[in-house]
């Protein structure tokens, strides 16, 4: 089969396409045919060498794909050949022709879906819903702040909280992107480059405060958006791409809290837990990944340029 590979941690173009053996399911996993691959602002800075913890060379990336079942393994008995599944995460790197996963990392895609649109559902939806209800546990009613709406994990955010009730502010880079959040669930959006976009949340939620913020980029936002918060107001680091100084004192009188989180660290149970939510959202129409671009699979350098170089509007896919 066709897979990229890297053997060297660099700059995108380090991704070659290459003819690697099949995979061969073991005791308990499944080979999928993978349809189209997500790509994630995670796969491109585990590609250049700047992440905590890194795969050994070579390695093929990629956590998130959407195909059919192709082969299975002794003992697979949850879901059989010919099943279309999303896939979260694989033993062998999703940017390829073929994953091999344990049977816990596939799971049903509803025919309402496009395969392209699978390949969008793993990495943004499960952060989208461990942020706002396993770690801030949000709850109807309350005023949501999603800064930076409009890529992968914003724009599945803004599905499970209009879904669920809440009150929601999103902010984004564009004209097009705004438009994006409010056909995605926002009731309000702000430009997230005007500088007084805090100061305009602030007034929407007539002084009261945002109770819950999921931050995309905290090292711009972290320091203003402490004194946005409400009495007992969370915000969630999602994303955050270097250092910045914070006032700790904004957290005192709100009793206020900064929370961290890696998706890797979700713990068995509240994976199970995320998946139901979003295997029914998905079933039901709730969910909808939205796809920007797609990208032939060899041309994987193109996607991880405009991963970090470009506005988003929604998920980048490879196509094999
Ligand atoms: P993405 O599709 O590339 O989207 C990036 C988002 O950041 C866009 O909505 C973009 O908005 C927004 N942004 C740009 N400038 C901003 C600013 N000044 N303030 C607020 N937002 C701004 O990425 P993604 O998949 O949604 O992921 C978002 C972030 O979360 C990334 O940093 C990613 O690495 C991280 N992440 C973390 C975890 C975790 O486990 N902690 C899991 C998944 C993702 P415009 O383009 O409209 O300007």
């Amino acid at each position: 089969m066709k897979a990229i590979r890297v053997h060297a941690f660099g700059e995108p173009e380090v991704m070659k396409i290459e003819t690697v053996a099949d995979p061969k399911p073991a005791e308990g996993e499944v080979v999928v045919a993978v349809r189209a691959v997500g790509v994630n602002p995670v796969d491109t800075y585990i590609r250049s060498g700047q992440y905590p913890v890194l795969p050994k060379l070579p390695y093929t990336p990629g956590i998130d794909a959407a195909g059919i079942i192709e082969t299975v393994g002794r003992g697979v008995t949850r879901l059989g050949v010919g099943t279309r599944v999303y896939v979260a995460g694989a033993r062998s790197g999703t940017y390829a022709e073929k994953a091999l996963c344990r049977e816990s990392q596939v799971h049903p895609l509803p025919d309402r879906l496009s395969f392209a649109q699978g390949a969008g559902v793993y990495v943004p939806y499960a952060t989208a819903y461990r942020a706002l209800f396993q770690r801030a546990q949000g709850r109807p009613g309350e005023w949501l702040l999603v800064h930076g709406a409009t890529g992968g994990v914003g724009l599945a955010a803004l599905q499970f909280a209009s879904n669920a009730g809440f009150r929601i502010i999103a902010t984004a880079g564009t004209e097009q992107g705004r438009k994006l959040t409010i056909e995605n669930g926002a009731q309000f959006v702000l430009n997230h480059h005007a500088p007084d976009h805090f100061e305009q949340a602030l007034t929407l939620t007539s002084g009261h405060g945002v109770d819950v913020i999921l931050e995309m980029l905290a090292n711009v936002n972290l320091d203003r958006d402490l004194p946005l918060l409400a009495k007992n107001g969370r915000v969630v680091v999602i994303g955050s791409r270097g250092r910045i100084e914070i006032d700790p004192r904004a957290t005192m009188g709100r009793d206020s809290a900064i929370l961290g989180m890696a998706l890797l660290n979700t713990p068995e149970a509240d994976q199970i837990t995320l998946h139901a939510a979003i295997g029914a959202g998905l079933a039901n129409g709730a969910l909808t990944p939205v796809v920007s671009h797609q990208i032939p699979l060899p041309e994987a350098p193109q996607a991880h340029h405009q991963i970090v170089e470009s506005r988003a509007h929604g998920k980048i896919v490879l196509r094999t």
